[in-house]
């Protein structure tokens, strides 16, 4: 079998309302998937993380630079290419976008092997260490409003994301240190005893400030406080772990193996956030899972992105084994986005209707059972949204 063509898809929309995170507000949502099609008529999917003119910019390292180098390879050798990319790439970017690309392109040529083999994704990594996964729902983004507005909103939106079925909330801060506490002291009694929520700053603390509303967080039960502060500052990180009582993560901004060595090594987290789609595809993620689970560090998968990526990641938490084990061990949870998003809702022929199966189920989510990833992408629903 040989890979003959490569292609970059990225999808675009005005969402029906801006929404903010500390680093910047944003109106509209992008989707770069990639496409890879064999001589034998199997075609594999997979997903680039980065929004807007990053997507852009990626579908350029997809097509133009990755495409030339895998052109005639046999798609099962997805390790074998993986490492001819990586190499011929090392000296352009060990981080950062030309990971992102790969990441689409390796997870396109699992799913390409799946269909092969005739087995999911969790089968061919070799196994289900559990047929469904509780989800937590993110929410809560900032906008151009007041803190005070901010504050109602919180509390209202914490109880309306526990009240869809998820067994936890997440949301975002970034107003200012002293604002934002009161933002999450709206979150923890909107949450009250029905779940849990976490706090994610996407790096927007000095050390410092990180102490002070990590400090209101151990006060007010916070599960985890999410990228404190910038992902370079590994001492920062590590300070924060060993001052603070309410678990560090991080990690979404981290690529492939030795950039996840060097912040396990540190011990800066309590949690580890890989992102599939970002750090270098499925064959990375499982050498940063072991190397996770060798330092005895839990993870729990950074999601986002279209359903291509949900669907990735749920056969990735299915195959992840317990962490140490026992009779009711530790699990991890799907990251799920409770925003407008209609590349995850409505991408797919059969959608994953994840927010249908939190309702009916008390927060749990299925596994995909078909090949590969287990899903098909409407490519009528694509070309009404390509945009490049
Ligand atoms: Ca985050």
């Amino acid at each position: 079998m040989k890979i003959i063509r490569v292609t970059s898809h990225v999808l675009q929309y005005d969402l029906p309302e801006e929404l903010g995170y500390s680093q910047q507000f944003y109106s509209r949502r992008t989707a770069h998937l990639v496409e890879i099609e064999t001589d034998e008529g199997i075609t594999g999917w997979g997903e680039c993380f980065g929004p807007g003119n990053v997507a852009l910019a990626n579908k350029g390292i997809v097509e133009k630079v990755i495409q030339p180098m895998v052109l005639g390879d046999d798609p099962m050798d997805r390790d074998v290419i993986w490492h001819k990319v990586y190499n011929l790439l090392r000296d352009h970017g060990q981080k950062g976008m030309p990971m992102q690309a790969l990441s689409g392109v390796d997870i396109a040529l699992w799913d390409i092997a799946g269909k092969v083999a005739g087995l999911p994704l969790h089968k061919l990594i070799g196994g289900a260490h559990r047929d469904r996964i509780s989800a937590y729902g993110y929410g809560m983004m900032l906008k151009r409003e007041s803190i005070e507005d901010h504050v109602m909103r919180f509390r209202d939106e914490a109880a309306a994301i526990i009240g869809m079925g998820f067994v936890a909330t997440k949301m975002k801060v970034g107003l200012g240190p002293r604002a934002d506490v009161r933002m999450c002291e709206a979150v923890a009694v909107g949450t009250g005893d029905a779940g849990r929520f976490m706090v994610d700053a996407n790096h927007c603390y000095t050390t410092s400030d990180a102490f002070y509303v990590g400090r209101a967080l151990e006060d007010l039960g916070a599960y985890w406080f999410e990228e404190p502060i910038a992902p370079e500052d590994l001492d920062g990180y590590r300070e924060l772990r060993s001052g603070l009582k309410v678990n560090i993560s991080g990690g979404e901004a981290e690529f492939n193996r030795w950039g996840w060595r060097s912040i396990l090594e540190n011990r800066g987290l309590d949690i580890a956030q890989p992102e599939v789609c970002a750090l270098g595809g499925i064959s990375e993620y499982l050498r940063v899972l072991t190397l996770c689970h060798a330092h005895f560090t839990p993870v729990i998968n950074h999601v986002w992105g279209s359903a291509v990526a949900v669907a990735t990641n749920l056969h990735l938490l299915a195959a992840m084994p317990a962490l140490p084990g026992g009779l009711t061990p530790w699990e991890p949870m799907l990251e799920f986005d409770t925003t407008h998003n209609l590349f995850r809702d409505e991408l797919l022929k059969e959608p994953l209707d994840i927010r249908g199966q939190v309702a009916r189920n008390h927060g749990m989510v299925a596994i995909p059972q078909g090949p590969g990833l287990g899903i098909e992408p409407d490519r009528e629903f694509i070309r009404a949204y390509e945009v490049a």
